[in-house]
């Protein structure tokens, strides 16, 4: 039989080391990179770069899934709820598995392995919640987590042998120093910090992309994109005004301009980027420039504002 896996690859180094333990005792391995808004968001704007990037220095096969609009779905309601902030740890990974699992015949793989170690997140990563993920995601039997399998009890893919159990590992708990002797033995020494990378765990930008699901009914991708950059102000008839803070910035909200948005600019001076959204009936335009104003360098004498609404030829949306 051939032997083939679907890896769930988050691109740090748990999943990348998962990755090198399987291919170790011959299993070839497909990483599976699930694209949102709030995590992965590179592949977005650059898939090819991102697939390069990952092959030229890991030596490792990445596929592409973009599945912001369901997740967006069961970011408004998750069944198992949020972690700190708006976190759905343990619905996400049973999404992820889930798609993973629907797409082992498109791949011609056996199982679906993750890079997860037990004890290491408080939310998905604990012996009851790694079961339900497992439950919920109908992948009973044929979900792999390389790192700490001889914690867990013995997988159908083990008790099969397909998988040889003796070479699997047993990591447990927070720490990294078993991660990096790993890393060091597989010869990788270029890999991201831990934990990076998932927005919807900052602090700040949940409360952002909370204030986005209560106030718009069917949020996108570039909704989220656009909740990740520049100052916001969310105004009392319902619509949204961002400024860029500087040039990247400035050149990253050009790109997220849509139909129906009103760009902002002061064409005699110098001045950031501003995204007026949502603004059905330009009620608070007075309040709106002011606000711009703000932000704009004057120099020595007054300058004009000028609000021009994007048409169907200018969307410039900015995600695949
Ligand atoms: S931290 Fe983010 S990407 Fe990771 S499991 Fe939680 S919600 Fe999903």
């Amino acid at each position: 039989m051939r032997k083939r896996a679907l890896l769930l690859f988050s691109g740090g180094l748990d999943s990348i080391l998962s990755a090198k333990v399987l291919e170790a005792q011959g299993i070839e391995v497909i990483c599976l990179r699930f694209v949102t808004p709030f995590f992965g968001q590179d592949a977005l704007f650059d898939p090819e770069g991102v697939k390069e990037r990952i092959k030229r220095k890991y030596g490792l096969r990445v596929e592409l899934h973009d599945i912001t609009d369901e997740y967006i779905e069961m970011l408004k309601s998750p069944p198992h709820g949020y972690g700190k902030y708006l976190n759905p740890c343990l619905d996400c990974k049973i999404m992820m598995v889930r798609k993973a699992v629907e797409l082992l015949p498109t791949y011609g793989a056996t199982f679906v392995a993750t890079g997860e170690v037990l004890g290491q997140r408080p939310m998905s990563q604990r012996r009851d919640a790694m079961r339900i993920v497992e439950r919920d995601s109908g992948a009973e039997g044929i979900l792999l987590r390389p790192l700490c399998a001889k914690r867990l009890r013995p997988t159908r893919v083990e008790e099969e042998g397909l998988v040889d159990r003796e070479q699997l590992l047993s990591i447990t708990g927070r720490g990294r120093k078993e991660q990096m002797e790993l890393a060091k033995r597989f010869g990788i020494e270029d890999y991201p910090t831990p934990a990076g990378g998932c927005v919807l765990a900052d602090p700040i930008l949940s409360e952002r992309f909370r204030e986005i699901l209560r106030r718009y009914p069917s949020p996108d991708a570039n909704d989220f994109l656009l909740a990740q950059v520049g100052r916001h102000f969310f105004l009392l008839d319902g619509s949204w005004l961002v400024i860029g803070r500087n040039q990247a910035e400035n050149e990253r909200l050009k790109g997220l301009l849509r139909q129906g948005d009103i760009e902002i600019t002061a064409p005699d001076v110098p001045s950031p980027t501003a995204i007026w959204r949502y603004a059905k009936h330009m009620e608070l335009k007075g309040e709106v420039e002011a606000r711009f104003r703000r932000y704009v360098k004057k120099g020595p004498r007054e300058f004009k504002v000028e609000f021009k609404e994007i048409g169907p030829s200018s969307n410039r949306l900015c995600t695949t």
